[in-house]
Order: structure tokens, then sequence, then C-alpha cells
């Protein structure tokens, strides 16, 4: 789509919630001083709201809707009226002049199973108003139903429930879509001890915290980055720390040239109860291409290798890799189903700023295979007894579509659910680590985050620990 447009409205405000969905229409080129001009205006008066959408590319260079709104409600659900109405005004008008349509309509949000959810809980029939109210495909919402369906054995929505999130963000190399803080450890090698030893005062600090607090912690997520890059006495000293009485022991191995004999004994002993073998993809030209700078074999071998043990296995697999048609990703497919993890998680490719791929001005926008890549790890992943258990939708992502975690009955991961549907409270640590306080009552959430980069995280010391007592206890 390389119609040239201009958008812009009179509601400042609401133009980058806008923007994202005009982005999806028009992923090349967007918002340029000389393109087509499409200019929307919102006039609230009283109860009544006006959409107007004028443009040269409309059948009559214009677009009006009236619609009431539910005055009776609070500032924050009156203003989430006026977006819903405006977005999906948006939405059709945009369908009209490109004749295209988006799997997830007007949602440009990451989580639509929240937002099923919510509509859930306030009684409303939410399969209807997402293919209605949203212009959701059918396809989609059936996806997002069924999701929500299957995830109730570990959905949790309680007060003084908790995870703990630990980021490692060290990695051997840096993957060509990578958006993350992620640092090469060639680079950042002299500074692990010391960003490990900072680590763990944060992870001391945040035991006290949880008993202060009485948090009840389901699961220990240690996430990055790639946690098994860094050296093994640096790995087990964190790991050590980590036994806060959970359910679920996620670690994020993720790269299979980092699994080692060492590494999978360590996480044995430190109560490790998942962890993640990532190949991305099984052909090697693709994996070369990317950065990952390890071999096919290596999958194999770190799988094998895992196996001897009794964690649960993720494994994750993106669609639309740079060089791959819908033949190579069905390879992969096939032979990630073939090695029968607990957990399959396939990704679309998302474009994010920062990425090399970004950088080199990569397209990924073919909608078409995205949707075929997609729907065939959909029907692979449910022939072999998988079900899909939890989504999310990133910005710039191939296709308008999202990432998908499919498990065995019962291997449901419950930090994954947590995280997404934001149902817990999360006591984040580490360079990046970003903790969200949920009150249940109001359903409303407070972040406080951590220093991004190593070294902002070291010199900023045990004031990281300082910030996040006073956000969970309120202490100066
Ligand atoms: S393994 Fe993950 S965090 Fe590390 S460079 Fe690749 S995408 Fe980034």
């Amino acid at each position: 789509m390389n119609t040239k447009i201009k958008f812009g409205t009179n509601e400042e405000k609401y133009y980058p919630e806008y923007m994202e969905l005009v982005r999806e229409f028009y992923p090349s080129v967007i918002d340029c001083e000389d393109g087509e001009e499409i200019f929307l205006e919102l006039f609230f008066d009283s109860e009544q709201l006006k959409v107007i959408i004028k443009s040269k590319l409309l059948p009559e260079n214009y677009y009006e809707i009236n619609q009431k709104i539910d005055i009776s409600s609070n500032n924050l659900a009156k203003i989430a009226q006026i977006k819903r109405i405006s977005k999906v005004a948006l939405y059709d008008v945009l369908k009209t002049v490109t004749n295209a349509s988006l799997p997830y309509g007007s949602l440009t949000g990451i989580r639509p199973t929240k937002l099923f959810h919510d509509l859930k809980d306030n009684g409303l029939d939410a399969a209807k108003v997402f293919e209605e109210d949203f212009r959701v495909s059918k396809s989609k919402t059936a996806l997002v139903a069924e999701i929500v369906e299957n995830q109730s054995s570990v959905y949790l929505k309680k007060d003084k429930v908790a995870d703990v999130f630990v980021n490692i963000p060290i990695c051997p190399t840096r993957c060509v879509y990578c958006s993350f803080i992620s640092a090469e450890l060639s680079k950042v090698r002299k500074q692990v001890p010391l960003y490990c030893e900072l680590l763990r005062k944060e992870l001391e600090d945040c035991k006290r915290l949880v008993d202060e607090t009485g948090y009840e912690i389901r699961s220990v997520y240690v996430g990055g980055g790639t946690p098994t890059s860094i050296p093994d006495e640096d790995f087990r000293s964190v790991l050590s720390l980590l036994d806060f009485g959970q359910v679920e022991f996620t670690v994020e191995a993720g790269r299979p040239d980092t699994i080692t004999e060492n590494k999978l004994k360590i996480m044995d002993e430190t109560g490790v109860t998942r962890i993640s073998v990532n190949p991305q993809s099984f052909n090697q030209s693709t994996l070369d291409l990317i950065g990952r700078r390890h071999t096919v074999d290596d999958i194999y071998r770190a799988y094998d290798a895992a196996r001897k043990y009794k964690f649960d296995v993720n494994t994750d697999l993106i669609a639309m890799l740079p060089g791959e048609d819908f033949d190579a990703f069905r390879h992969s497919v096939d032979c990630a189903v073939a090695l029968s993890p607990e957990n399959l998680t396939v990704h679309t490719l998302a474009l994010k700023k920062g990425s090399v791929l970004k950088v080199d001005g990569y397209d990924n926008a073919s909608d078409e295979d995205a949707a075929r890549m997609v729907d065939y790890a959909r029907e692979a992943a449910a022939k072999a007894g998988y079900c899909p258990y939890y989504m999310y939708r990133q910005k710039y992502v191939s296709g308008n579509l999202e990432n998908v975690g499919y498990s065995k009955p019962g291997k449901y991961c419950i930090y994954n659910v947590d995280i997404m549907e934001e149902t817990t409270t999360i006591i984040a640590n580490g360079a990046g680590g970003i903790s969200k306080k949920l009150d249940i009552a109001s359903n409303a959430l407070e972040r406080c985050a951590n220093p991004k980069g190593l070294d902002v995280y070291l010199a900023r010391g045990e004031a990281v620990s300082e910030k996040k007592r006073k956000f969970f206890l309120g202490e100066d």
C-alpha cells in the first residue's frame, strides 16, 4: 500500500492511537506533507459524540457518525468510549479507502485477551462485541475466545499474589530483529560479575520486600537476554537466591549454544521447573542471516540434553524471518512439533525501532504469507495436541497478526498468563525490569522501572532497590 497519507485530528491527545491504526493500513509510506489528507474531527456535546472524517479518498469526501455516550460512567470510561467509537469510525474509513481489512479490526492494543476478559467480567457477550463493535474477524475472535477458555485453569486474579521477574540482559550475539536492551557478552564480560553482585543484593532486598508485603509468589521468571550466557558461577549465584516458595520457576535459556551440561545441572539443582530452548528457525541459512551464530545441530543437542532432566521445555519460532518463505517456515514448525516440547510459542516478526532489520529497511509487510504461516502453525499445533493459551500483539508486526503460546494440556506457563492478562503484581529485578503493582479493587496497575542499561543500573547501585521499596511500601 504505497499511497501517501497526511493524517491529522483536532484531538491531538488521541493522535498516537489513531496513527497506530493508520500505520496498520499504510505500513510503508505514511503521514507525509504531500500525502492525501485524512482529517478526523471529534465534537462532544452533552451526551452526543460526533465523529467527522474528511478525505478526498472517500466517495463523498466526507464521513460522519453520531453516537450517544454513557455520561454516567467515570471520566476514564468516558474517554475509553470516545476512543473506541472514533477508532472504529477511522477503521471503517480506512477500510473503505484501501479496500483492505485487518484481522484485529480497530483493536491496536497488545492484549486482546485481557479486553475479552474485561468485557466478560462486565456481563457482555465478548465475542459479539469483538466482531460487531471492534470489527475483529470471526477467526481471530474465535482464537481469542479459545485462549481465554483454555487459560482458565491458571488464570487467577487475587489480592496479594505476585510473580518475581529477574532480568539478565546479556546475549552471546545480537539477533538482527532484536530491539531489547540486551548487550553482547563480549562487550560487557568484565561487568558481568559486578552486575550479578548488585542483582544478588537486589534479590535479597526483594526477599525482605516479599516478607513485609505478604505477597504469595506463584512464579519466578528469569529472562533476558539469554541468562545462560553468563559464566556458571555467576549463574548459580543468582539462581540459588530464587526460592520464594513458587510453584513454577522458569529460565528463558533461549539460545541453544549456551545450554551446556553444567547450566542444565545448575538449573536442576536450584529448582528450575521450566526452560526454553529457542530455535526461532530450523533453517541454517536463516540462523546465519539473523545473527544467531548457532547451528541447527546445536538446537537438537541442547534439546536432547535438556530432556535428561524433568524440565518442561518451551520452543520459540518466528514467522516471516528474512529469507524465509512459507515452505521454510513450515519446515521449522514441523521440526519443532516433532520434538514434542510441552510449550511451543509462535511469534510473528515485528520490525521494531533499534533493530538491525529496521535500520536496514527490511520489509515484512506481506500480509498473505504471514497469515498462511500463522494459520499453518495453528493447525499443526492443534493436530499434535497443543492448545493456544496466551497471546499478545506487537507494533509493526507482519500482517497485523499476533504471537501465540501453545501448550500440551495442563502444561500452561503461569507467568505468561499472569503477565499478559495483568492479573498479578510483578516484582522485577535487574536492569530493564519493570515492577507492576496491581490494585485488584480498581483494576489499576502502577509501574516502577529499573534503569535500562547495565551501565546505568550499576551506576545507580542500591538506589534501585530503595526506589522499588518506596514504590511497594510507600516508604521514604
Ligand atoms: S536472544 Fe533475544 S534478547 Fe538476545 S539478541 Fe536475540 S532477540 Fe535479543
